[in-house]
């Protein structure tokens, strides 16, 4: 089965089986050829690679440790938790990884404008971020309800010297950043990169951004194997567009015997438009440049989302999920709001660790798996980002 699976997906059009694929305007195909080529060309290059393990290392903070869990372990009374550390990144979550990685590419392709959309701010910020340090322009679409509830963010950015632009189309959030980021990137094509935050959207984006991210399970197998001379039985990672937990998943697809769990937001329940579960809900379709599953009605329109979680809430899934899930390699779950908010005490109890509400939903797997596994059993939890940006959110849930 896993042969199958890691035969050097995707084809050469961006396919994961029947997923992905490049389904843009005509405008957009010359920009994305452009870029696959480049992208291709960076990755064969020594040259790139060294530039990009040395500002991962110097500005980034990798490697982040893998760390045993010893009191969440003890409390849970079975598998033995180990949590890789993206939370200790520069900006606060694996986003950076990837923004990293696609700035260095714009330089080389001597692009000197960066533009990326944003749902609650983390990209953003890790664009913003980036951008600043290499001296570029930067402008970020964010819909105008995101800027109002994650007014914070909106303030990092700026203070980083981009431009935050809200985006007042439609229901104001993601989806209409995301169309305003492609519109602008037709009219700019010449001088502007566009740094999309996470694996989706049409070739190359998914497979580059899956690439920038596989550092995480890189590192995590190198440091499991040196702690406990063996592979993990079970890796956990919270779903959104896929971006973290593909790059912790991607390293162990050939190793038959470790078993992947990614969890979406179950939100309120799997009630239409009080969830962000598309494998729960979800079915076939097209939605801003790829193939995969989607939350859509029966006449396709795409339906509103929910999760207390804003890194979590967005209709559609990564291409390379879809498949993985179909191919039986990886499983899906979900945790509703309420069990991911008792992750988020547990965890910051436990471990002194605040993790981020998107994490807290890989957490609360963990909560409700572990305690049914051997104490011999070993997971990974990854714990994309930390949780100081979502504090005054918990707090008007959560009387201390
Ligand atoms: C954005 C974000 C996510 C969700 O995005 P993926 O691409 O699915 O990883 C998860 N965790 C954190 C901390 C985030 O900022």
């Amino acid at each position: 089965m896993s042969n199958v699976v890691s035969d050097n997906l995707p084809d050469a059009a961006g396919h994961f089986g029947p997923f992905g694929g490049r389904y843009v305007p005509e405008t957009l195909m010359h920009p994305l050829q452009e870029l696959e080529q480049e992208y291709f060309r960076a990755q064969q290059d020594p040259s790139f690679q060294t530039e990009l393990s040395y500002y991962l290392r110097e500005f980034v903070g990798r490697p982040t440790p893998l760390y045993f869990a010893e009191r969440l372990t003890r409390e849970l009374g079975g598998a033995k938790i180990y949590l890789k550390r993206e939370d200790l990144l520069h900006t606060g979550a694996h986003k950076i990884n990837n923004a990293m990685g696609q700035i260095l590419l714009a330089k080389r392709m001597g692009k000197r404008r960066i533009i990326a959309e944003t749902g609650a701010g983390q990209h953003g910020v890790a664009t913003a971020t980036v951008s600043a340090m290499f001296g570029m322009k930067c402008v970020i679409y964010m819909g105008a309800v995101d800027c109002e509830r994650q007014a914070l963010n909106v303030y990092r950015m700026k203070m980083l010297g981009a431009e935050v632009v809200p985006v007042t189309a439609g229901q104001q959030t993601l989806k209409e950043a995301v169309n305003e980021a492609m519109r602008d990137w037709v009219t700019n094509i010449r001088s502007t990169h566009y740094i999309l935050g996470t694996a989706y959207g049409a070739h190359p984006y998914p497979v580059m951004v899956r690439n920038f991210h596989r550092v995480i399970g890189d590192e995590a197998r190198r440091q499991i194997l040196e702690q406990e001379k063996r592979l993990p039985d079970l890796l956990v990672a919270c779903v959104g567009g896929g971006s973290n937990a593909i790059g912790l998943f991607y390293p162990f697809l050939e190793d038959n015997s470790v078993r992947m769990l990614g969890v979406e937001a179950g939100g309120e329940g799997i009630f239409p438009e009080r969830h962000a579960a598309r494998f729960q809900g979800g079915s076939l379709g097209v939605l801003q440049g790829t193939r995969s599953y989607i939350l859509q009605d029966e006449n396709g329109q795409i339906q509103s989302t929910h999760s207390i979680s804003a890194g979590l809430d967005y209709a559609a899934v990564g291409p390379e999920h879809a498949w993985l899930r179909d191919q039986k390699r990886v499983d899906y779950s979900f945790a509703t709001d309420d069990q991911a908010l008792k992750a988020f005490v547990g965890l910051a109890r436990l471990e002194g660790i605040i993790p981020a509400l998107e994490s807290a939903h890989a957490v609360a797997a963990v909560w409700e798996l572990a305690p049914k596994m051997s104490k011999d059993t070993l997971i990974i939890v990854n714990l994309s980002g930390r949780g100081d940006k979502d504090v005054s959110q918990v707090a008007t849930r959560i009387k201390l």
